[in-house]
């Protein structure tokens, strides 16, 4: 999985930072692109960065506030021009619904292509296929926010080829059977447990992308253990009365919840226009204080998970 920033400022765009998106790049494991939030401008931001609106398969909306939600009709409008009609998936607190219906009836819109809208009402899990697992819960921001932890299942064990052909056991055809750990009988009588022959397997990885909040309970659950952890970090620290008022977190309260959460690394993102790329530093080092393994986002910045 890769992670870019497409807007990394809070409330409105600066010269600098453009207000929130995030594409998760998950063409490799499945083919497609996931973005969370959708600011204004986000459809321009994806054309300089290079996805495709084709490819983008599933969209995650944290909360209904404009900086993370006015670029919506825009992407998908423009999505019913490209050749591929295949399916979106868009998921959003409720009232999302009928956010997209009024923009497109009102605009004499239409969308050539299947939406289909999931209204989130109450925590839990939002998708599910053999490959990854994508789990809501609501966090404590002035209206409702839900932030998303997203699994890669792990990976099916690889067959240790080398030992099978060191004992002997050229059973191409019982591979299949070995590789899912089932026991076979060879030709010549002898009983192979397959669980003998697995080789490394591939752990999932997991990473939590919160929406705007103030350090809670459910931001904890939801990066419990994540390899990458992207947290709202409004204000600097000496601003935290200010934060916390309007339903938003610090540097320091991002690495906090990192900590608490036993994350592996933390990607501060959605920072107040008030502070410049100059900032970047003295914002780090506030959180990495606290937790040493934090990294801020700037617009078009790439992260692997
Ligand atoms: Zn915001
Ligand atoms: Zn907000």
């Amino acid at each position: 999985m890769k992670l870019t920033f497409l807007g990394t400022s809070a409330g409105k765009p600066t010269d600098e930072r453009n207000v929130s998106s995030i594409m998760l790049d998950v063409r490799q494991e499945r083919g497609g692109l996931w973005l969370f939030d959708c600011g204004e401008a986000t459809q321009m931001q994806m054309q300089k960065a290079k996805f495709s609106l084709s490819k983008l398969e599933m969209i995650f909306i944290t909360h209904l506030h404009g900086d993370h939600l006015f670029g919506l009709p825009g992407v998908l409008t423009t999505r019913s021009l490209i050749q591929n009609q295949s399916e979106l998936t868009l998921v959003g607190p409720k009232g999302i619904k009928q956010f997209i219906q009024t923009v497109i009836d009102i605009s004499y819109s239409c969308l050539t292509y299947p939406l289909n809208i999931i209204e989130l009402e109450q925590d839990g899990l939002v998708f599910e296929d053999t490959k990854f697992q994508v789990e809501t819960k609501l966090l404590a921001h002035r209206v409702p926010c839900f932030g998303y932890r997203v699994i890669e299942k792990d990976l099916p064990p690889t067959l240790n080829i080398k030992k099978l052909h060191k004992d002997n056991i050229n059973t191409g055809s019982h591979y299949a059977y070995l590789k899912e750990g089932k026991t076979v009988t060879l030709a010549d009588g002898r009983v192979i447990d397959g669980r003998n022959y697995h080789g490394d397997f591939k752990q999932g990885k997991k990473l939590a992308i919160l929406g705007d909040t103030i350090p809670c309970d459910a931001s904890i659950e939801l990066a419990k253990d994540v390899d990458v952890l992207v947290h709202e970090a409004t204000q600097e620290d000496a601003l935290e009365q200010k934060a916390i008022e309007r339903g938003h977190s610090t540097t320091v309260h991002a690495a906090m919840i990192a900590k608490q959460a036993n994350a592996k690394r933390l990607i501060m993102t959605h920072i107040s226009p008030r502070y410049s790329l100059n900032d970047n530093a003295k914002l780090v080092n506030e959180a990495k204080g606290i937790f040493s393994h934090t990294e801020i986002a700037t617009d078009f910045a790439t992260f692997q998970v």
